[in-house]
């Protein structure tokens, strides 16, 4: 039996105004080289200027994953020709990456956390985008330039699963940071992912390189392909060739694309157009005063004080927004394990369910975290059942409004006395003589026949147990 050994590296765009070294926009989905200056095009003589915000989110990342922070970083050019870069050298970090000796742990499918080492977090640039049609190749420059953060872990993954369940923690991550959106399939994050197996207790094998990868699950789906493919080569005495190979979403297999004869000589050296970033205090303390709680804590955290399930947890630790929201609604209905349940119950039937029919987002809605707090408070006091309070909800996002004034223009606050009931009852005794005398007599299955009379006479605003009692009384 082989182990599965995966590296990863990682690529997320940072969450800038501007491209990492000029003041182009950095905005995708614009008119091709429009977003472009002599700087980012390579003429010659030009100087980059470092984005400072985009080296705070390297270094705000870098932190979160927990790795050395450099007290003194440095870019280097990284030199290659190709047309996506016109400058024909990348800047990039290779002597001084922005951190290094990191670890992040991740929630495994299998239920225990687990740990990946990073190796480094580097900032670099982004190239721009070929299009290739026919025989003709087509250049926009509108991305070349942009920031781009290098995550390079070490190879401590085991399983396709775990890689995907990963990324997708790393993800959380990223958008928790407000660095990144993170979103493989618009290529705000891209991924290369190294595979090799060995025999338990073997040293590390031949690892191929898997790029073209668009989203977690062929990510999930590469790793297992590959494990398959290098365990048959091997059972039939091949060898591993060190290569890259390309993934085909079409065919679900991974194709060799170029052998790596040793590593290319990218000659790179110290870019002298800027000077090394040296942080100094105020600038790590800016750093520490961005960090926020990780996805992973704060699920562990919520799922242990409001005793919620993994669905919960998982559900209401999604993103930050939501989170917040979570806790902003259970910390004014009232805390414990039961507000956690009944905000979270909410968050994941009826709000999801309103959110789908009226085509919102939760952040574009009328239903704030105080207005469900609100909602939940109603309930609990007894004011409304929960018909009511569906329906309040509904009514909350057609009219914007906060339940307890809707409950009283709407006038749907729950019946509970029975100076409030009995002429109601009495109503529907004048209406129904015939049922209230065959009950008399003794035929009590009819008794059902009333209590649904009164409800509908009271639009189910009436507390069922008040119903039957002042019933059984009147009979
Ligand atoms: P290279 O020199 O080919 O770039 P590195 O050692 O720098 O290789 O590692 C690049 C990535 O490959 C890292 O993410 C690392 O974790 C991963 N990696 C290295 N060796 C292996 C291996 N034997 N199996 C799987 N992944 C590996
Ligand atoms: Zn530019
Ligand atoms: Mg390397």
């Amino acid at each position: 039996m082989y182990q599965t050994v995966v590296g990863l590296e990682v690529h997320i765009h940072l969450n800038t105004k501007t491209k990492a070294f000029c003041g182009c926009r950095a905005e995708f989905g614009d008119e091709p080289n429009t977003n472009v200056c002599p700087v980012c095009l390579g003429y010659p003589g030009v100087l980059p200027v470092l984005n400072q915000e985009a080296l705070v989110q390297a270094y705000l990342v870098a932190k979160a994953l927990r790795c050395e922070l450099s007290p003194r970083t440095l870019f280097d050019r990284k030199n290659y020709f190709y047309p996506d870069m016109p400058k024909n050298y990348q800047i990039t970090q290779f002597h001084d990456p922005v951190g290094r000796n990191g670890s992040v742990d991740f929630l495994s499918p299998d239920g225990t956390v687990k740990t990946v080492r990073i190796h480094d977090v580097h900032l670099e640039e982004d190239a721009g985008k070929m299009i290739h049609a026919g025989d003709m190749s087509l250049c926009d420059y509108n991305r070349a330039g942009y920031s781009l953060l290098e995550v390079v872990t070490e190879p401590d993954l085991t399983s396709g699963e775990d890689t995907e369940a990963f990324l997708q923690s790393f993800q959380r991550l990223v958008r928790y940071l407000g660095v990144s959106d993170g979103n493989m399939e618009e290529g705000s994050m891209k991924c290369d992912t190294n595979v090799s197996i060995r025999k338990a207790g073997e040293p590390l094998g031949t690892k191929v390189e898997v790029k073209n990868l668009n989203s977690t699950r062929f990510i999930k789906k590469a790793v297992e392909f590959e494990t398959k493919r290098q365990a048959t080569a091997l059972d039939g005495n091949r060898t591993i060739v060190q290569e890259t190979r390309l993934w085909n979403e079409n065919r679900d297999v991974t194709e060799s694309m170029r052998t790596k004869e040793g590593s290319l000589d990218y000659r790179y050296f110290p870019e002298p157009d800027l000077p090394p970033f040296v942080p100094d205090k105020a600038f790590l303390q800016a750093i520490d005063g961005r960090l926020v709680e990780l996805p992973l804590a704060r699920r562990t955290r919520l799922l242990t004080a409001f005793q919620l399930s993994k669905e919960q947890a998982d559900f209401v630790t999604e993103s930050r927004f939501l989170a917040d929201f979570f806790e902003t609604a259970t910390g004014t209905g009232g805390t414990g394990p039961a507000a956690g349940q009944a905000i979270a119950n909410w968050l994941m039937g009826d709000v999801q369910k309103e959110l789908n029919h009226f085509g919102l987002t939760l952040e574009a809605s009328p239903l704030t975290a105080t207005r469900l707090a609100q909602l939940q408070a109603l309930l609990d006091s007894g004011r409304i059942h929960i018909k009511i309070a569906k329906q309040l909800l509904v009514a909350i996002f057609e009219e914007d409004k906060d339940p307890e004034r809707l409950l009283k223009e709407k006038g749907w606050e729950a019946i509970t006395t029975e100076e409030q009931l009995s002429p109601i009852l009495d109503q529907v005794f004048a209406q129904h003589p015939a049922v209230v005398e065959a009950i008399r007599a003794g035929d009590v299955r009819q008794k059902g026949y009333l209590v649904g009379q009164v409800m509908q006479a009271t639009g189910g605003r009436a507390t069922p147990g008040l119903v039957n009692s002042l019933l059984a009384k009147k009979l």
